[in-house]
C-alpha cells in the first residue's frame, strides 16, 4: 500500500468511493468522471503501476470485470461494455495503480468514436446511480 497512491487509499477505505463489488484480490467502484453512465473501475488490492508486465494482475481483476459487466447490463440496461486499461502516461494513464475501465455502452451512442467523451449527464447524481446499482434487486 502506498500512501501516495489514490487507488491504494481508496482500497484501504481512507478515501471514499462508490464501491460496487470486491473480493480478496480486487475492488470495483464508480469512476468519478464517467464517459458513459455507469463507468466503473476495477483495481487490484495490491499496488502495481499498470498491467503491461504482470499477467497475474489481470487474473486478479478478472472476476470484478465480469461482475461489473453483469451488473450494468442487468441494472442499467447496458447493451454492451468496453474494457480498457491505459498503461503509461503516453497512453493517457493518469492514476498509476493498475485499473481497468468498464464502460457500459448504450444503443443511442454506439461505436468506438462515441466511447471517450466525458459526459456531464453521466456524472450527475452518482449517489443515486450507486444506490440503484447496489440496492435490493
Ligand atoms: P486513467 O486515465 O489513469 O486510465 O484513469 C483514471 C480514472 O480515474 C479517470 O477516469 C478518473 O475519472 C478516475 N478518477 C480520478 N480520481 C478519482 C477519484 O478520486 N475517485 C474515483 N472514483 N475515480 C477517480
Ligand atoms: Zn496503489
Amino acid at each position: 500500500m502506498s500512501q501516495d497512491c489514490l487507488f491504494c487509499r481508496i482500497v484501504a477505505g481512507q478515501i471514499p468511493s462508490r464501491q460496487l463489488w470486491s473480493d480478496d484480490r480486487a475492488v470495483a467502484f464508480l469512476d468519478i468522471g464517467p464517459w458513459q453512465r455507469g463507468h466503473s473501475l476495477v483495481v487490484p488490492r495490491r499496488h502495481l503501476a499498470d498491467g503491461a508486465d504482470d499477467a497475474s494482475a489481470w487474473q486478479e481483476v478478472g472476476p470484478g470485470l465480469t461482475a461489473v459487466a453483469d451488473l450494468v447490463r442487468r441494472r442499467l440496461g447496458a447493451d454492451g461494455v468496453n474494457f480498457l486499461s491505459n498503461a503509461g502516461a503516453v497512453a493517457g494513464q493518469e492514476v498509476f495503480h493498475f485499473h481497468v475501465h468498464v464502460i457500459p455502452r448504450y444503443q443511442d451512442n454506439p461505436g468506438m468514436s462515441g466511447l471517450i467523451r466525458r459526459d456531464p449527464a453521466a456524472a450527475c447524481d452518482l449517489d443515486g446511480l450507486w444506490a440503484h446499482l447496489t440496492g435490493p434487486s
